[in-house]
Order: structure tokens, then C-alpha cells, then sequence
């Protein structure tokens, strides 16, 4: 269950700033431009979105603080989404599970997993079939209820097996399979060799 997130130099949130989502039902308001749309990007961000565009900036590095009048830009932004995980549903052992992602205006960034530094496949690996992660249904934005009403069966079937589950084990099955084709071609080339030595 989301717990909480906390930005730092993301976006208009210059400042550490937590927000915390208890249980219920958590309604953000403001004016226009204060920064409601920054908290979306931010989950979508830490949680591997690569795309610039679907976080309304046109390069990656738009993410970060740009200064304002009063005050520098930031050089980097960090943003942490914060799982309560007291009932095990991540394969982490912790209670809590912390994924932080950070990008530098060097252009360097990293993924944290609980304070270790982690591939972004791990964080993949870790939300996939949680029915949280950038692709799946936990974040409606405008358009998007439109799409999954005009989706075909098969899109609309891959929406049922994400929140089912089933998603995280298809992808493991996929990644099998590709190994498997591998140590076919090994095997082939192998026999070809014991053949041309025998
Ligand atoms: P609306 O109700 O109009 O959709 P909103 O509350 O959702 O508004 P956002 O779109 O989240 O607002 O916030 C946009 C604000 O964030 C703008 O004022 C913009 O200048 C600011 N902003 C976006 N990127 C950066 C950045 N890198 N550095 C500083 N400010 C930024």
C-alpha cells in the first residue's frame, strides 16, 4: 500500500517535502500550476517512467528544479515512494520498502531499493503485478479512461491480468524462454564442434 512519498529539488518542490496517504481516500487541491500534476510525475518517475514527454517535459533532466526568482536551481532531484509492506505483499524483508530514484544535472541518475543502489529492472521486477507500476491502472489520467473503453479484447485482457497478477509472471516466463533459446543455440554450436573435432 502507497505510504508516502517524498520529493526533493523535483519539479516546483525545491524543499524536502512528504506527503503522506493514509488510509482512505487522499484528495490534492490547489491552484492551477501550484504542483498537483508534479506529485502524478513524481510516481511516475521513481517508478522508471523513461519517457520525458509523458511527464510533460521535453528532456529528463526538466524534472529538476530550475530555480526561481528568489532561489537557485537544484542539481538534482530525488523522489521517494515509500510501500507499507508490513503484510509481505513485496518480496522485500522489511516492513517498509523505499524506492528512491535520483537524477544530477551531469546526467548521471540511480535507483534505490531501501537505501541500495539497484538496476532499474529490479525496481520493475519489484512492482510489476502490484498493479502499481507507470503502465498499469493505479494512476488515471485524463485520456486514459477513454483508451482502456476503446481497447481491444487483448489490450483489455492485459489490463485484467496486471491487476490480477499475472503480469510479473508472464514477463518471468518471457525472460525463461529467451534463456532457453540460448542454451539451445549453445547446445547446437557445441554439437557442431564435437562433430568437426570427432
Ligand atoms: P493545473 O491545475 O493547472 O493542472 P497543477 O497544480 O497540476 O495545475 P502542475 O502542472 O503540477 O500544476 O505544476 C506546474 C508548475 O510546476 C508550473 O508552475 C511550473 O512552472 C512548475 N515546474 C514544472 N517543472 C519545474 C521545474 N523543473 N522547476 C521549477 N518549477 C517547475
Amino acid at each position: 500500500m502507497l505510504k508516502a512519498l517524498e520529493l526533493a529539488g523535483f519539479k516546483s518542490f525545491a524543499d524536502r517535502t512528504r506527503f503522506d496517504f493514509p488510509d482512505g481516500i487522499t484528495v490534492v487541491v490547489g491552484p492551477n500550476g501550484s504542483g498537483k500534476s508534479n506529485i502524478v510525475d513524481a510516481i511516475k518517475w521513481v517508478l522508471g517512467s523513461q519517457s520525458a514527454k509523458s511527464l510533460r517535459g521535453k528532456d529528463m533532466s526538466d524534472v529538476i528544479f530550475k530555480g526561481s526568482q528568489t532561489r537557485a536551481a537544484a542539481n538534482a532531484a530525488e523522489a521517494t515512494i515509500i510501500f507499507e509492506n508490513a503484510d509481505g505483499n513485496l518480496p522485500v524483508d522489511a516492513p517498509e520498502v523505499h524506492v528512491t530514484r535520483r537524477v544530477y544535472r551531469s546526467g548521471e541518475s540511480e535507483y534505490l531499493i531501501n537505501n541500495q543502489a539497484v538496476r532499474l529492472k529490479d525496481v520493475r521486477d519489484l512492482i510489476r503485478g502490484t498493479g502499481i507500476g507507470i503502465d498499469a491502472y493505479s494512476l488515471i489520467e485524463q485520456g486514459k479512461v477513454d483508451r482502456m473503453l476503446q481497447a481491444n479484447a487483448k489490450d483489455r485482457r492485459a489490463i485484467f491480468e496486471e491487476a490480477a497478477g499475472i503480469s510479473r509472471f508472464k514477463a518471468k516466463k518471457v525472460e525463461a524462454e529467451r534463456r532457453l533459446a540460448r542454451v539451445q543455440t549453445n547446445l547446437t554450436r557445441l554439437g557442431d564442434i564435437v562433430d568437426e573435432v570427432g
